[in-house]
Formats: structure tokens, C-alpha cells, sequence
């Protein structure tokens, strides 16, 4: 028998790590889970094939859909920050959402445009003196240099970035550089459409 339990994803499990607990609460707090049968947001039954059965209406549904609770204005500003370019810093400044969620969101984004591209990547031994462009160089398997040059230009004055991220960047870029010609308005629009079944509009 499956016990009830508020939803909470193996890979956030709390460890004996300080962090964990802080962590626990942060994620319950930002990713609702509300039953799409009858609303019930406080208990389910957390099955082993990663389903969760309602505690009140006793109906299953799958996680992780609609997970982000987010008014619909603000995501598509965030969005549109995004392909502006603008750092996680001046996203901030001007949307009033907490870091948590916004990180959440961008690898979201980004995971999104993986998907949709479909870029072959090489496990490539980088080397700790590289740039950041040169390490997306090194990973991507087929060298184009058009992208090259604009992912060049895109990473300029850019800091570091953490390696395990390298992928979700040269996603993100690529995906920036294959869609340039289009306007603002319908890369904000084709974004919005790409990711709109995450969230849980308010
Ligand atoms: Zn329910």
C-alpha cells in the first residue's frame, strides 16, 4: 500500500546534507502539484511508477506537467528577457520572482529547445583554461561556423559558465541563431507555445 505524501521527486529527496531541508521546502512551496481532476493541492499517494493518486477524488495522474505556478504575463516577460539576452541579475531586477523560481524556469526553457533541436553532442575532455566559447566549440559534434561566429559575438563579456550547463547554452544559442530572422514578438509566441503546458497559470 502506498503511503500518503506530499509529492517530492527522488532527486530532491532530503539527504544528510544542511541544505536539504531549505531545499525540501522551496520546492514544495514553487511546484504546486494540484490534482487535474478536482484541484485537491495538499495530499497524494505516491506510487512507484511515478504516478500520484489524488488523496480526495482518488483519480491518478502523472506529475510534472503544469508543475510552475506562474502569472501567464509574467512568463512571457521573462521570455522575452531571455532572448533579449539579459542575465539572470537584470531578469531580477525587473520581475519580481525569486531566484529559485526563475532558474527553474530558464533550464526549463532551455530543456524545451533541446528537445526541439535535437543537437549531437561529443563528450569532449575540456580543458580548464578554455573560454566558455571554446568549450561549446569543443561539445558540439557538427561545426558550423555561421553559429560559431554568432555564439561568439553572444558569449562576449559573458562570465563563466558551470560546464555542466554547456549543452542548455549551446541549445539556447542555437536555437536564438536558427530563429533570427523572425521578429521578437513571434519568438516570444513560439517560446511561449514550447513550454505553456508546464505552467500553472494564475
Ligand atoms: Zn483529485
Amino acid at each position: 500500500m502506498a503511503k500518503p505524501s506530499v509529492f517530492f521527486p527522488k532527486k530532491f529527496a532530503p539527504k544528510k546534507n544542511k541544505f536539504a531541508i531549505s531545499y525540501y521546502f522551496l520546492y514544495n512551496f514553487f511546484m504546486k502539484i494540484i490534482c487535474p481532476n478536482c484541484g485537491n493541492d495538499d495530499k497524494f499517494y505516491h506510487l512507484k511508477d511515478g504516478r500520484l493518486k489524488c488523496s480526495l477524488c482518488k483519480k491518478y495522474f502523472t506529475p510534472e506537467k503544469k508543475n510552475i505556478h506562474i502569472d501567464e504575463k509574467k512568463l512571457k516577460k521573462i521570455i522575452e528577457m531571455i532572448l533579449k539576452d539579459k542575465t539572470l541579475n537584470e531578469i531580477l531586477e525587473k520581475i519580481d520572482i525569486s531566484k529559485f523560481k526563475l532558474l527553474k524556469i530558464k533550464s526549463l526553457i532551455r530543456e524545451e529547445i533541446g528537445r526541439e533541436l535535437k543537437l549531437k553532442f561529443k563528450d569532449e575532455k575540456l580543458k580548464k583554461n578554455m573560454s566558455t566559447f571554446e568549450k561549446c566549440c569543443c561539445i558540439l559534434e557538427k561545426q558550423n561556423k555561421n553559429f560559431f561566429n554568432f555564439l561568439e559575438k553572444s558569449l562576449k563579456g559573458k562570465g563563466g559558465i558551470r560546464s555542466h550547463n554547456l549543452k542548455e547554452i549551446v541549445s539556447e544559442y542555437f536555437w536564438k541563431f536558427k530563429n533570427q530572422p523572425k521578429s521578437l514578438k513571434e519568438k516570444k509566441e513560439k517560446i511561449f507555445q514550447m513550454v505553456k503546458d508546464k505552467f500553472w497559470f494564475e
